[in-house]
């Protein structure tokens, strides 16, 4: 049968290829974001209760209304806003179908989307498959901020949207308050989405404050925000999300999403919502990730990788450039199969690779994990 691809230039994402490699080679994996440690007991708990006592079948297309109004109050705490669960929340299955239904929804054939590269790998393709067109701005190691001058000469008449990320995968910065007054600048009045992918805002470093496009009322009205429970609650493998909009947008955002998903996991949404009511669940994340943050960077010292110290994510960048000339996708490599931990290289986040000598790596781990990795990377 004769394929014709709709991404022929896609390849496996790298998270999939480091992690496999990883298992091939036994080595540690600081790769692929995700935690080694389980989640939280109760939330176990409550998704077993809500298992058992029958909530088995479809929720509303939106979502269950006790998870949305959780939510919502989660929302309202946090960004000082005034979400209402009725018309401004679906839940999703995680963030990456959130992101690929807003995309879906909005951009149409031949319209122009602004990325920041390095950007998280689920973009591209998702635009591409929209018919649309990427307009990548690039970030420059190693301080990888945005010129918003620079930035706002990429937009055109055909700027349907701008995906933005913060705290940003995989650099580890984060978008501070005058970023996003200067972002609400540049689309006032124009038909722009800016589609915010927020999959970690709580874990943010240093007592900085997330700056949400919630915490925007003007941007807020042209804003789609995008979250992962998977990344806040340390349950990567269940694929739970939600996006936040105002209701215009979120009317169409689920118009998408009802022929897509329909609606997800019920006993989970069920657990969530019982479990998101109690806010020293999420409001512990900083503390709680900052110390592993710090833990990795003090057990890597004796080492001659150079941090970029993170500020939000559960990644920190480490400069490998005294021990190696590699490229970063063979240096990856080699530390996985010779030095046993794996690491992401960030060239596959970039239209066009810079030759930066940088790796990531995920510090969501116990300490014991980051410990025995820093004593391999001692060999470097
Ligand atoms: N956006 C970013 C920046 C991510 O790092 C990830 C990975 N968690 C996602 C989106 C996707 O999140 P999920 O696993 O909930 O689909
Ligand atoms: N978000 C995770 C990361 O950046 C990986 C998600 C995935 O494997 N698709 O590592």
């Amino acid at each position: 049968m004769n394929i014709q691809s709709k991404l022929p230039k896609s390849d496996v994402t790298i998270f999939t290829v480091m992690s496999k490699l990883a298992n091939e080679y036994q080595a540690i994996n600081l790769g692929q974001g995700f935690p080694d440690f389980d989640c939280d007991e109760n939330l176990r708990q409550l998704v077993t209760k809500h298992l058992n006592d029958g909530k088995n079948q479809y929720c509303p297309m939106a979502g269950l209304y006790d998870l949305r109004y959780s939510i919502s109050q989660k929302m309202n705490n946090s960004y000082d806003t005034n979400i209402n669960p009725d018309t401004q929340i679906c839940v999703t299955a995680g963030a990456t179908q959130a992101l690929f239904t807003a995309i879906a929804a909005f951009v149409h054939s031949g319209d122009e989307v602004i990325i920041i590269e390095p950007a998280y790998d689920s973009y591209t393709p998702s635009i591409l498959l929209a018919g649309g067109i990427p307009k990548p701005y690039r970030l420059v190691y190693p301080d990888y901020s945005i010129d918003w001058n620079e930035f706002e000469k990429l937009v055109s008449p055909r700027t349907k949207m701008i995906i933005i990320n913060t705290p940003h995968n995989p650099t580890g910065t984060i978008l501070k308050a005058a970023d996003l007054e200067a972002l609400e600048n540049i689309v006032a009045d124009k038909d722009i989405i800016v589609l915010s992918d927020e999959v970690y805002e709580h874990l943010i470093y240093d007592n900085e404050a997330h700056q949400s496009v919630l915490r925007f009322p003007k941007l807020f009205e042209q804003s789609l925000a995008v979250y992962s429970f998977g990344k806040t609650f340390h349950s990567t493998g269940w694929k739970m999300g939600y996006c936040v909009g105002p209701a215009n947008l979120i009317t169409e955002f689920k118009n998408v999403h009802q022929w897509n998903v329909f609606s997800v996991n019920s006993f989970v949404q069920y657990a969530l919502a019982e479990h998101l009511q109690d806010p020293s669940t999420y409001n512990q994340l900083p503390a709680f990730f900052q110390k592993k943050r710090d833990f990795l960077a003090e057990s890597l010292n004796d080492t001659p990788l150079l941090p970029k110290l993170s500020q939000g994510t559960y990644f920190q960048l480490y400069n490998y450039e005294a021990v190696s000339d590699l490229d970063d996708i063979d240096f990856a490599k080699y530390l996985t199969k010779e030095i046993g931990v794996a690491a992401i290289p960030l060239s596959p986040f970039y239209t066009d690779p810079p030759k930066d000598k940088v790796i990531r790596l995920c510090f969501a781990k116990k300490e014991t994990t980051l410990a025995a990795a820093a004593e391999r990377l001692k060999k470097l």
